[in-house]
């Protein structure tokens, strides 16, 4: 039978949009040809002033793994004291991470489905100082959002000497936010919700980052260093590692949908959607992995529900079968549920196609329900805008 392949609703990568793509297969000139360092230049440019960095905005080879790493690495010596929350399983990893680098940290880590709370934040920076805060603005493993403009407001007030890095890898393009709340580090990858291929990290620094970077001595990491790229992004005829030039590129074109869009469209179609997504599962019988008050916006991650009839693995291949490519869970909920991503370049057709893809496989495997009925419920809320 013929098939087009699956659209890809895991959490990253997401559905690329043609014209980006299309980016990927210009010729590549070299980077320091100047339309593209005439390129490169406006495009860093835009994602500072766009989310209103007073500092820099980095766009680096790599995944989102890298940015997190980029980001503690440039404003953390030996002698700082760093707290590091955790909502799951990329929470844990932002915590692997900090463990290497010799500071004394502490861990606040939610329940699964969770997010640590402000006044948790609040109680555990009041007890002792602490010169850096980690969060994950959203977690992908639980679809659970911390509540990010609260803590900030609370941050600012009580705490404005601490340092605040955000992984904004499964938010930031999605989900608001901006650096004059009071956000130190920000960061995330390609491949989420700016909807382009796997292969640049974007930090976002403000300039009190910047200069603490500065006040501290040389790195052990040359490549994610800021002095070597602070060069550069100032002015992109200069050179340290070769951008990905075509990355580059299907950046700037996604940032171009972007702005064509609108900042505030774009985050509530994201809301809209997911509130679409989650009302359709939960009419399948799915519950939601992200408590009540928790869910977010880029990404909806269910559970089986008691005396579901297919195995996890026999599912997803079903749902992929008939069309969609949905992701498995992590951690605590590894082998209990699936996760789809709807952040990006997603649209009502996406949408629509994905629910109804798992409606099939649902039939496939044996699970009762009324065909078209899930569809249904998406529709209305993507009519009325509700
Ligand atoms: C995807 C993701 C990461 C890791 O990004 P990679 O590109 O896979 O390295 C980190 N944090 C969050 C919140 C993510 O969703």
């Amino acid at each position: 039978m013929f098939k087009r392949s699956p659209l890809v609703m895991v959490p990253g990568p997401t559905p690329v949009a043609r014209s980006i793509q299309d980016q990927l297969g210009r010729e590549t000139i070299s980077f320091n040809d100047p339309r593209f360092v005439k390129d490169s230049q406006a495009l860093v440019n835009d994602l500072r002033d766009m989310w209103r960095c007073d500092g820099i905005a980095f766009v680096v080879a790599g995944s989102g793994t890298m940015a997190m790493e980029m980001g503690i690495s440039n404003i953390s010596s030996k002698s700082d004291r760093v707290l590091v929350c955790s909502n799951g399983h990329f929470g844990d990893r932002y915590i692997d991470i900090c463990s290497r680098k010799g500071f004394e940290m502490e861990t606040l880590k939610a329940k699964w489905g969770r997010s640590v709370t402000v006044e948790e934040i609040d109680r555990k920076l009041s007890e002792k100082k602490f010169d850096i805060l980690v969060a994950t603005h959203v977690e992908t493993s639980t679809a659970v959002e911390l509540p990010l403009r609260e803590l900030c407001n609370m941050m600012r007030e009580k705490y404005p000497d601490t340092l605040v890095v955000i992984d904004g890898v499964a938010s930031a393009g999605g989900v608001e936010f901006a650096m004059d709340w009071g956000i130190d580090i920000m960061l995330t990858c390609s491949q989420k919700c700016f909807g382009i291929s796997p292969g640049l990290g974007i930090v976002w620094a403000s300039q009190r980052a910047i200069e603490k970077r500065q006040s501290m001595p040389p790195l052990t990491e040359s490549y994610v260093d800021f002095e070597k790229w602070i060069p550069v992004m100032k002015d992109t005829m200069k050179y340290w590692g070769t951008p990905a030039v075509n990355m580059v590129w299907s950046l700037m074109e996604a940032v171009r949908i972007i702005k064509e869009e609108g900042l505030g469209e774009r985050y509530a179609r994201h809301r809209l959607h997911a509130k679409g997504m989650r009302s359709a599962l939960e009419d399948l019988g799915f519950k939601m992995g992200a408590e009540e008050g928790f869910t977010c916006p880029t990404l909806t991650v269910v559970l089986y529900p008691d005396g579901f009839c297919a195995d996890d693995a026999k599912f997803r291949d079903t749902v992929y079968d008939e069309g969609a490519h949905v992701a498995g869970c992590l951690g605590e909920f590894a082998g209990k549920g699936f996760r789809v991503g709807h952040m990006g370049n997603v649209d009502a057709h996406i949408l629509v196609s994905t629910v109804a893809a798992i409606e099939r496989a649902c039939m496939r495997c044996g699970w009762k329900i009324e065909p078209g009925r899930a569809l249904g419920v998406l529709q209305k809320h993507l009519v009325s805008g509700a």
